[in-house]
C-alpha cells in the first residue's frame, strides 16, 4: 500500500537519518553504552562526555548556558516539572495560563487547581495570541508563575513572550514557556527573551521520541522542586539514569536545526505559499490563527459547509490532523479552536496541515489538488 503524504509534522517528525546514525553508537557493547553516572571507569566517563556534548548542542539552539539544561522524558514532563516545581508546596499560590495551551500545561494546571492553587485561564484573541495587557491585568500579589506557549501547536501562532517576560521579570513572577513547537522553527534566544523556564521536546525537531529538556535560568537563579526523586541527577531537579542514546539524538537533532534554521524557514514559507496558492480556486476557505505572527509549517484551515471528519475520510492520501480529540466515542471539537472563539460548528470544519523538512513541492501540489477535489465533491452532494 502506498503511504499517504505526511502532513502532520506538528504531531511528530521522522528522525533525521544523521540523528539515527549517531544514536546507534550509544547502545551496544562495541559502542558507548555505559551509565553516564558511573564515575569509576571509562564506560561511564565516555557516556557522560556524550551527554555533556549534547547538553551544549541543545543549549546552543536557544543560546543558553549548558548548565541551564535539565534532561527529561519530553516536553510533557518538562511542563509538569516547570509548573508543579515552581508552585512547590505553596498553599495560596496563584498561576496564570491560557485556554489554548497544550494539554501538558492545561491538565497540569487543572490538577493544581484541584489541589487548591488559584488559576486564571486567559482567553486568547481571535488570532490565537495572548496580549501583554491581558497578562498584566491578571497578576495578583500571590501570582508565582505565568505559563504560555511560544508557538501554538494547532494554529502556529506566536505569542510575544519578550514583552510579557520583561514585565514579569520586574514583578518577580516566574515565566514558563512551552517552546516544543517553536524549536527549530524560529529563533529562540534566552539571552534576549526574559523567560525563566522553557520546555523542549526531541521528537518535534527530527530527534527521537521520549526525550526532552527543561531550560532553568541560572541568573537570576530559578529554583524549582523536583517531581521525580531518586539519585539526585540533573542537579537534583530530575532523577533517573540518563538515556544516553536519546540525549545524543536530541543533541544532534538540535545542532542540525540550528545550522539549517534560516534555510528551513525559507523553504517552508515557499511550500506553504504553494500549498495556499493551490487552494485559491476554492471558495469559503479561512485561515485559523494569526496571518502574520506565525511559524511557516502549520496551516489550520476551515472549509465552509464541509465537516472535517468527512473531509479526512475523503483525503485518504493525506495524513493530517483534525485537532479534534475522540473522547469516548463522541468527537469533541478542538478546545483550541473553541478557545479562539470559533463555534462548535466552525471548529468541526477545520483541519491542521503541517509540513516539514522532507515535504516537497510535489507533495503540497498533490495535497492542494486533492483538497480542491474532495471539498468540491462534498459540497456538491450536500
Ligand atoms: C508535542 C508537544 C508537547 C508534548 O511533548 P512530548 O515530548 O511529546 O511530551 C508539549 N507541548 C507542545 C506545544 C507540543 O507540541
Amino acid at each position: 500500500m502506498k503511504k499517504p503524504v505526511y502532513m502532520d509534522y506538528a504531531a511528530t517528525t521522522p528522525v533525521d537519518p544523521a540523528v539515527a546514525d549517531e544514536m546507534m553508537k550509544y547502545l551496544t557493547l562495541d559502542g558507548v553504552f555505559g551509565n553516564p553516572a558511573s564515575r569509576t571507569h571509562a564506560y561511564g566517563w565516555q557516556a557522560e562526555a556524550a551527554v555533556e556534548a549534547a547538553r551544549k548542542q541543545v543549549a546552543g539552539l536557544i543560546h543558553a548556558d549548558p548548565r541551564e539544561i535539565v534532561w527529561t522524558s519530553g516536553a510533557t514532563e518538562s511542563d509538569n516539572l516547570a509548573i508543579k516545581g515552581a508552585v512547590g508546596d505553596r498553599q495560596d499560590a496563584h498561576i496564570v495560563t491560557s485556554k489554548i495551551e497544550h494539554k501538558a500545561v492545561v491538565d497540569t494546571c487543572k490538577w493544581l487547581e484541584r489541589q487548591g492553587t488559584e488559576v486564571t485561564w486567559l482567553d486568547p484573541a481571535a488570532d490565537g495570541t495572548i496580549s501583554f495587557d491581558q497578562v498584566l491585568d491578571s497578576l495578583r500579589d500571590n501570582t508565582v508563575l505565568v505559563s504560555l506557549m511560544l508557538v501554538n501547536n494547532e494554529l502556529g501562532a506566536i505569542t510575544d513572550v519578550v514583552a510579557i517576560g520583561a514585565e514579569l521579570r520586574k514583578r518577580g513572577v516566574l515565566f514558563h514557556v512551552d517552546a516544543a513547537q517553536a524549536a527549530g522553527k524560529m529563533v529562540i534566544d534566552v539571552t534576549s527573551m526574559p523567560v525563566d523556564l522553557l520546555a523542549l521536546s526531541g521528537h518535534k525537531v527530527y530527534g527521537p521520541k521520549g526525550v526532552g529538556a527543561l531550560y532553568v535560568r541560572r541568573s537570576p537563579d530559578v529554583r524549582i522542586d523536583a517531581q521525580i526523586h531518586g539519585g539526585g541527577h540533573e542537579r537534583g531537579m530530575r532523577s533517573g539514569t540518563l538515556p544516553t542514546h536519546q540525549i545524543v539524538g536530541m543533541g544532534k537533532a538540535f545542532s542540525i536545526a540550528q545550522s539549517g534554521l534560516e534555510e528551513e524557514v525559507v523553504k517552508l514559507e515557499a511550500l506553504r505559499e504553494s500549498f495556499l496558492v493551490g487552494l485559491e480556486s476554492l471558495e469559503g476557505v479561512s485561515l485559523n490563527g494569526s496571518e502574520s505572527r506565525r511559524v511557516p509549517g502549520i496551516v489550520n484551515l476551515s472549509f465552509d459547509g464541509v465537516d472535517a471528519e468527512s473531509l479526512m475520510l475523503g483525503l485518504r492520501d493525506l495524513a493530517v490532523s483534525s485537532g479534534s480529540a475522540c473522547a469516548s466515542a463522541t468527537v469533541e471539537p478542538s478546545y483550541v479552536l473553541r478557545g479562539i472563539g470559533l463555534s462548535d460548528e466552525q471548529a468541526h470544519r477545520a483541519l491542521r496541515f503541517s509540513i516539514g523538512r522532507y515535504t516537497t513541492e510535489e507533495e503540497v501540489a498533490f495535497a492542494s489538488s486533492q483538497i480542491v477535489d474532495v471539498v468540491t465533491r462534498l459540497r456538491a452532494v450536500r
